[in-house]
């Protein structure tokens, strides 16, 4: 078998002298049922080109190997990054000419060699889970599906509908790009180290973005959730000048200025950015 057993990533761990950070929020995954799991609930096939971020010791990275047709895998640290063809060429040989591994910081990327990539499938360093999330899926707009595994309190964040107490910043700027839904749960003990949160699964489908110029949303999302108790009118005040003239692009939006930010859906949000302002 080619995934990596929790003997395996001890043995790998030990002969690298390696001390899992928590500052890159280094958890690896020891169980080979969790990875197929996730490559199935992913659903990338033999004509996927899939990116990883953060491949660790490559116990995702293997899983999906073995279905897909490339793997473009993304690590920031330079011993994991340095060591992930040897393991594949010693695990998973025939495939070993499919993987191409890029050293970098996932957050700095604007596209990947190769050809364009079809999936985005990770288990994300949790620190910075939704920027890495929000930033392919901004330079990489081949990217169609994904699968990420993220702390379960982001999951929720994520995929919450606008009323709910979880919807956010990061909600209504994943739902831009994709329609984003719960994939499942993942407990502590399939990760070395254990992390002390749990997990949760997030699968994306992209979506036709809303009419409307996505900067200029995601400046009066920030705005409207800086202040999330206040009315809209009041919210946004900065951001449109005065409280009048935001509440005068609420109505020319269709918008109650006296409703929270937490009610508008990114359909809304993107009307109201390119509202008319008098
Ligand atoms: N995919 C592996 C697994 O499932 O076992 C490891 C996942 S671990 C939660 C997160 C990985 O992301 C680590 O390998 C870490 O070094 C890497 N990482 C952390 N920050 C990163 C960044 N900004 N860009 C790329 N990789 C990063």
């Amino acid at each position: 078998m080619s995934l990596l057993t929790a003997a395996d990533v001890r043995s790998l761990a030990t002969r690298l002298d390696l001390r899992p950070t928590k500052t890159l929020g280094q958890n690896f995954v020891i169980d080979p049922n969790t990875v197929r799991r996730l490559v199935r609930t992913a659903g990338v096939g033999v004509e996927d080109v899939v990116v990883e971020v953060g491949p660790g010791l490559g116990s995702l990275t293997l899983g999906l190997l073995e279905v897909a047709t490339r793997v473009v895998a993304v690590e920031i640290d330079p011993t994991l990054a340095g060591e992930l063809p040897a393991t594949v060429a010693d695990r998973l040989p025939e495939r070993a000419d499919r993987l191409e591994v890029v050293l970098q910081d996932a957050l700095t990327l604007t596209g990947v060699p190769g050809p364009p990539p079809t999936a985005f499938v990770a288990n994300l360093p949790y620190n910075v889970a939704v920027p890495v999330l929000l930033r392919l899926l901004e330079h990489l707009p081949s990217l169609r599906t994904g699968l990420v595994m993220v702390q379960a309190e982001v999951a929720d964040r994520l995929v919450a509908p606008p009323g709910s107490r979880t919807y956010g910043i990061p909600s209504v700027k994943a739902q831009w790009y994709a329609d984003v839904r719960r994939a499942g749960a993942i407990g502590r003990n399939v990760f070395w180290p254990a992390p002390n949160v749990d997990s949760g699964l997030v699968a994306f489908t992209r979506r036709e973005p809303p009419v409307g110029d996505r900067e200029a949303t995601f400046a009066v999302v920030d705005a409207a959730f800086a202040q999330r108790r206040k009315t809209l009118r009041a919210a946004l005040a900065g951001w449109a000048g005065s409280a009048a003239a935001a509440e005068e692009r609420l109505r020319a939006a269709g918008i109650d200025p006296g409703a929270r930010g937490e009610v508008l859906g990114v359909d809304d949000f993107a009307r109201l950015a390119s509202a008319p302002v008098a």
